[in-house]
């Protein structure tokens, strides 16, 4: 990739709008994974490099378009600064007093962050006006020579102000990481080196439904986990207790598992599940129990895929030559329920090929889990945004880096 001065010329003075994915879980103030922080420093230190004065822009959870403490970047910034070994001012607002006079006091390869964006309601506004007058006031910061540089891969596939709008008023580049992130995943998707396995989990169960529906014609197999399971053991007619469930997909789901017969694609579900009478929380001792998937009992949820299923998915990772997995099996912030995660974890550091990690939760149980990260081909920083890659859809954050 050409350097970052090469596309956008000398940019020694300039002050640079940096969009990073800082988007870090938290406990308190404390950060519990820092991976996307880490993730974001080679861009920020070529601009830094470059005598460019740079601006960090980047939200935090979800807050609703207002300031709330709990999603304060500044731990954030604090990190960023140890990280980089060098001072990184904070703003205590977006393009307030507190952005402008940071600004203003930045020295060439200075570095700040400026608050969540997402406490402006303009961030993620669905009216072009709205989000459009946030970025204006976002591309004021940056003034007459300013330049964009688009580097929060988790959020490309969003239409924000200040990963879209601010595109359109400021020459712009696409950063060190979003392009590794793209180069690697399209490994995926232009003829990959087969067999072709994809692990599919975790929480987020209709969002993730979507990409099976893409997949079903270019994997060879596809191994489901995680809450997931449930809404294709209840399409087969199975019981599923308590366990996360989506009503409204069965149909869908029913759909997959009888193109998946005619295609020739093999849906792998778990044989068992551990189950427990309740979701774990700090104030109970979990008391785990493995059960055979078609019998989970009424008053039990599946929380983690069983060791039967954890082998039988690990010899069919281990077995292929391209593999992706996004979403952990299994509930694996709690000890009792990581060992179908482990699995697949361990599996993919033993593939014989390209194996890709996505999204935040399953890069985050990776290092959780103690798995050395570059035994892993890649590990990717956005589980959206990657998703949405391999289902072949047209991300807004980088289709708009392609026009002038
Ligand atoms: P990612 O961030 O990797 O894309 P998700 O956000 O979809 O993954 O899901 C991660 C979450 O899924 C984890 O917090 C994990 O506890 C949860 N999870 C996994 N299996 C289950 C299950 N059986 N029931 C409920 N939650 C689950
Ligand atoms: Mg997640």
């Amino acid at each position: 990739m050409a350097s970052l001065s090469d596309q956008l010329g000398d940019l020694r003075g300039r002050r640079v709008l940096v969009r990073s994915d800082l988007n870090v879980p938290l406990d308190g103030s404390r950060i519990t994974d820092d991976g996307r922080v880490r993730a974001s420093l080679p861009t920020i230190r070529e601009l830094s490099d470059a005598g460019a004065r740079v601006i960090v822009l980047a939200h935090l959870g979800r807050p609703k378009g207002e300031p709330e403490a709990k999603y304060s970047l500044r731990p954030v910034a604090a990190r960023l600064g140890e990280l980089l070994g060098q001072d990184v001012a904070f703003a205590e607002d977006t393009v307030g007093p507190s952005a402008s006079e940071t600004v203003a006091g930045l020295e060439d390869g200075q570095v700040a962050v400026l608050e969540n964006v997402r406490f402006n309601p303009g961030e993620t506004s669905k009216d072009d006006v709205q989000r459009g007058a946030f970025a204006d006031q976002l591309a004021q910061l940056a003034g007459p020579s300013g330049a964009f540089v688009s580097d929060g891969f988790g959020v490309v596939h969003r239409k924000q102000a200040s990963v879209y709008d601010v595109a359109l008023r400021l020459p712009h580049a696409m950063g060190r990481l979003v392009a590794t992130e793209i180069e690697v995943l399209r490994k995926l998707t232009v003829d990959p080196e087969r067999p072709y396995v994809v692990v599919l989990g975790g929480s987020k169960v209709s969002d993730k439904l979507g990409v099976i529906d893409n997949l079903l014609g270019k994997a060879d197999r596809l191994l489901i986990g995680g809450g997931m399971v449930f809404t294709f053991l209840a399409a087969q007619g199975h019981e599923v207790g308590r366990s996360l469930l989506e009503d409204d997909q069965l149909d869908t789901v029913r759909g997959y598992l009888s193109r998946a017969e005619a295609s020739g694609v093999e849906i792998l579900l778990p044989t068992d599940i551990v189950v427990d009478t309740a979701f774990p929380t700090g104030d109970r001792e979990p008391q785990p129990r493995v059960v055979p998937a078609d019998r989970i009992p009424a008053d039990s949820l599946g929380l983690d895929i069983g060791p039967d299923s954890g082998a039988a998915f690990a010899d069919a990772v281990k077995g292929a030559h391209t593999v992706f997995w996004n979403g952990p099996m299994g509930v694996f912030e709690t000890p009792a329920f990581a060992e179908g995660t482990r699995s697949v974890a361990q599996a993919l550091t033993e593939v014989d090929g390209l194996s890709v990690v996505g999204g935040g939760d399953s890069a985050a149980a990776v290092r959780q889990l103690g798995f050395d990260e570059a035994a892993f081909g890649h590990i990717s920083t956005g589980g959206g945004a990657s998703l949405e890659l391999l289902e072949g859809k047209e991300l807004p954050g980088i289709a708009v880096l392609e026009r002038p």
